[in-house]
Formats: structure tokens, C-alpha cells, sequence
């Protein structure tokens, strides 16, 4: 594994959204948690576990299964446009940042490191959660529904988001907090610098584990690369 972009920094750092930079998962468990109601039944935690990272259309057919509801195509719509209305709902009242976050997407801005959104989220609720993050912290943003189907854990978001960017994505770092991200961008072949949110993350050869993003030196990235070489 090589690091060209001068000896501290990747060619891009690409970020996950939901968990590593915003704290919208326990949004979407209130979501989640609000339809398995309005459909009378309860998502039970195992299943939401494994929901974290996923896109909309998978997670939406894990939700139907755990209430009782045959997963039909039209079910499937149903429920992704009702948790989309209601996250928009509680991202308008108010998206918390993760610790660092905010700092995170400067930090990479000032040292000029080319960055990238890649996020599950479909693109209608990206744009929402922009107006926090902010359209101008990232050269590109790749979102669950623009990867023809080829979501996380497939590593096709991170690959896109690497040909947009016209960059090697083994010399990007990609920054995630699920197990299903993590995988994503390992397959890739980008290096992983992987900070939990809501479920634990194991130690792994491309990976390096962090407990914050406010352990993340910026302007030293390129040293891990040397480090998990
Ligand atoms: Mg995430």
C-alpha cells in the first residue's frame, strides 16, 4: 500500500455519514422504531443492530419481517417513503454532530485533501442532513440509492466515490463506524480508520480503531498507511 499525495496525506478521505459524522442512528432507530408501531408490531434490537450501515430497501425488508408484513416490492415503498418522511422530520429537529465532526471535515478541508461523502442514505435525505454537514465539505457525495443496488457492505460506494474523485481508493481513507461500512470500504481496498458508534468494531489487517474522531490527526493520515503496510 502506497501513499503518493506527499508523505502525510491520502489522495482522498472519504467519509461515512450516519454514525461517523452525524449522530442520526439513534434518529433512525426512533424512526424505525415509530413504523414497526404505526404497522402494530416492535423491532427488536437484533434486527436493528444488524440494520446499522445497511441501505434503505434492505433495512426496509428486515423492518417487514420482523413486524409480519410480506416484504412485497409495494410494501417495501411504503415503508421506505414513511421512515424517509419521518427521519426528515427529526433531522429538522435538530442533526447532532458526532464528537469531531464538525472539526473532522475542516481539518481535512484546510490541509486540502480532496474528500468524499459515501453514505447508505438515500439522496433526498442526504440533502437534508447537508444542510448540516454543509455542501461544500465534500468534492463529491455518493448516496444508497445512486450504486445501482451495490450497497455496503459491496464495496461499489467507495469505488465511485474513488473514480468521481479520479483517485486510487488504496491510497484513500475511508472513516466508518459500522461493521457493515467497514467492510464495504476494506473491500475497496481503501484504508480504514473505523471509530464505533452503536456496535462494537474488531481489530482487522486495514483498519485502524479509534474511539473518537477527535483521536484523528489530519495532518499525520499518510503515516497510518506506513503503519498497517
Ligand atoms: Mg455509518
Amino acid at each position: 500500500m502506497t501513499c503518493d499525495a506527499g508523505q502525510n496525506s491520502p489522495a482522498a478521505v472519504l467519509f461515512d455519514m450516519d454514525g461517523t459524522l452525524v449522530d442520526s442512528e439513534k434518529l433512525w432507530s426512533v424512526a424505525l422504531d415509530d413504523y414497526a408501531k404505526h404497522r402494530g408490531g416492535a423491532l427488536t434490537e437484533a434486527t436493528r443492530e444488524a440494520m446499522v450501515g445497511s441501505n434503505m430497501t434492505r433495512s426496509m425488508r428486515m423492518l417487514l419481517a420482523d413486524v409480519g408484513i410480506p416484504d412485497s416490492d409495494a410494501e417495501v415503498d411504503a415503508a421506505s417513503q414513511w421512515v424517509a418522511a419521518r427521519m426528515v422530520e427529526l433531522f429538522e429537529l435538530g442533526l447532532p454532530w458526532r464528537p469531531g465532526g464538525p472539526e473532522a471535515l475542516r481539518g481535512a478541508r484546510s490541509l486540502g485533501i480532496p474528500t468524499a461523502l459515501v453514505t447508505s442514505t438515500i439522496r433526498s435525505l442526504t440533502e437534508k442532513a447537508l444542510e448540516t454537514l454543509g455542501r461544500d465539505s465534500f468534492d463529491v457525495t455518493v448516496c444508497g440509492d445512486e450504486v445501482g443496488g451495490n450497497n455496503k457492505p459491496h464495496p461499489e460506494p467507495y469505488l465511485k466515490a474513488a473514480r468521481l474523485l479520479g483517485v486510487d481508493p488504496a491510497e484513500c481513507v475511508a472513516i466508518e463506524d459500522s461493521p457493515t461500512g467497514v467492510a464495504s470500504a476494506e473491500a475497496a481496498g481503501c484504508l480504514v480508520i473505523a471509530i464505533p458508534c452503536e456496535v462494537p468494531l474488531q481489530p482487522g489487517p486495514h483498519r485502524v480503531l479509534r474511539d473518537s474522531l477527535e483521536d484523528v490527526d489530519f495532518a499525520a493520515l499518510g503515516e497510518l498507511f506506513t503503519r498497517a503496510a
